[in-house]
């Protein structure tokens, strides 16, 4: 206790530490607020190592010495941002840890150029009046999904539930799907009954699942056939007169196979006609691209749902289609237009950057660049062509790593699969070249440790005792900084031992 009460005295106080010289550049670039706490957490560090005896006069003195530098350390921490850049190198497009879909760089653009200046988010400009938010999207979606096919049979004598005959398709956009299939599902049919088969009431990870969506919406879920067979009978003969609306989900990250049956959508849409009833769909991904044209055949796009018959669409906007968060309401333009009036939608828009952002991408799709959409780019990425970067990749890290008489990476190219993820058909795997890597002395959970820890931190996959590489998810301009951390990980193991 004694020597301990000595060493504390031989700690500065804040006064003296922002009185030197050091400090006073610090402030004048930093500002005193951020200095001063700089300082407080460096001396109640200092203070704690005294207290746990982990000093001797000369290891503090030695401390001491060192103390502005520990300062400008912490200041540098505590001022950097928590949120950076990293390279995704798992393969998974929509990897919702690692912000799902990143944003083409023309949506950036127009973020740039709208959000730090005023703009007529809410203005139209030709009346000088108040506008809509909305119609800045909404003019792009009716293009992607306004189809004269796009026909709904409907409503004679009316129940009720005013399902239009004929109508065209408007979108309305909000926080995200789980907030559009709140909104879906308060506007329809609260107070009544939603009708959903068994097999379809999933959890989203991150803890949305569709019974307590139902049940925030004030609509009362009645659960229709089993876990594995659901049949359009069991729907029919669960309609009654509180029966609002049929719901259809997609089964977005699982799979039941095996002795199955789910009614066909068409068969869904004929229930909903004699019974004049809404049908809606929560897609979950909401691909506005066919993905037949890579292979995947059983993730109905968004126009397929409404040239199905559905009446209301919900998806997102950070999955398949590779915009920012957001979730998306498209359908019947009366039925869309009931959710805009619901003033639960004023609790769930977007601001004016996610519209920015939507708009450059919905305008991509109207101009069919799909280049310019990096999910859609990187699903549309061969095999071969990822073979070619990963080859080229192997050669200009073991060209390095020859010069080292450290280099104990050894690579390989194997087969493998990309996920697409987010929230798509649980199937729906790309064929991939992987690059394989084991270190001779690194487990492969230790490489991927290094690699996570380098500036940029890059993300890899471990199975079967060796790092994975997939450069599908990797950007082309990011290959060469993936070259130079795999160049720099057996000289650091090297000098740790
Ligand atoms: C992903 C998903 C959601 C949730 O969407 P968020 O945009 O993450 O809120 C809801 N339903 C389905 C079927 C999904 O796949």
């Amino acid at each position: 206790m004694k020597a301990h009460a000595n060493l504390y005295r031989e700690l500065p106080s804040i006064d003296e530490l922002l009185r030197s010289s050091e400090a006073a550049s610090l402030i004048q670039d930093e500002g005193q607020p951020a200095v001063t706490d700089a300082c407080r957490a460096v001396l109640a560090r200092l203070r704690n190592e005294v207290a746990t005896g982990h000093f001797d006069p000369d290891k503090l003195r030695l401390a001491l010495t060192g103390i502005h530098a520990a300062i400008r350390a912490q200041l540098r921490q505590s001022l950097s941002y928590s949120l950076k850049p990293v390279i995704n190198a798992t393969g998974v497009v929509l990897h919702t840890n690692l912000g799902r879909a990143p944003i083409a760089s023309s949506a950036i653009d127009h973020i740039a150029a709208t959000a730090g200046v005023y703009s007529n988010l809410e203005f139209n400009l030709d009346s000088g009046e108040r506008g809509k938010r909305d119609v800045h999207v909404d003019r792009l979606f009716r293009k992607l999904l306004s189809s004269h096919d796009v026909v709904h049979t409907q409503s004679a004598d009316g129940r009720g539930t005013d399902v239009p005959a004929k109508s065209s398709v408007s979108t309305i956009v909000v926080n995200n799907n789980a907030a559009a299939v709140l909104l879906a599902l308060n506007t329809l049919a609260e107070g009544g009954e939603v009708i959903v088969s068994r097999g379809e009431l999933v959890e989203i990870g991150g803890s949305f699942r569709i019974p307590d969506v139902m049940s925030k919406s004030g609509a009362v879920l009645r659960e229709v056939g089993t876990t594995n067979r659901t049949r359009v009978a069991d729907y029919e003969r669960a309609i009654n007169e509180r029966t609002k609306l049929l719901l259809r989900v997609h089964r977005s990250n699982f799979e039941i196979s095996g002795f199955t049956e789910q009614p066909q959508i068409s068969e869904l849409v004929a229930l909903a006609a004699k019974h004049k009833l809404p049908l809606m769909e929560d897609l979950g991904s909401g691909a506005l691209f066919d993905l037949r044209t890579v292979g995947i055949s059983n993730e109905p796009t968004v126009l397929d749902s409404l040239q199905a018959g559905v009446h209301v669409v919900t998806y997102s906007g950070d999955k398949l289609l590779g915009g920012p968060q957001s979730g998306l309401i498209s359908g019947c333009a009366d039925l869309v237009q009931k959710m805009r009036s619901n003033s639960l939608f004023r609790a769930l828009r977007v601001d004016k950057l996610t519209y920015a952002a939507l708009e450059a991408v919905l305008l991509a799709y109207v101009k069919r660049d799909y280049n310019a959409i990096p999910t859609v780019r990187m699903v549309q990425l061969s095999k071969s062509e990822i073979a070619g970067r990963a080859e080229n990749l192997i050669a200009q890290v073991s060209g390095n790593v020859d010069q080292r008489t450290t280099g104990k990476l050894r690579f390989e190219l194997v087969d493998g699969e990309s996920l697409i993820g987010g929230g798509s058909a649980p199937s729906a795997v790309l064929p991939t070249t992987l690059i394989a890597i084991t270190a001779s002395d690194l487990s492969a959970n230790d490489l991927a440790a290094r690699l996570r820890s380098a500036t940029p931190p890059a993300i890899s996959r471990v199975e079967e005792g060796r790092v994975l590489l997939d450069l599908r998810t990797v950007f082309p301009s990011q290959d060469e900084t993936l070259v130079q951390l795999l160049a720099q990980i057996p000289g650091d193991s090297h000098r740790e031992e």
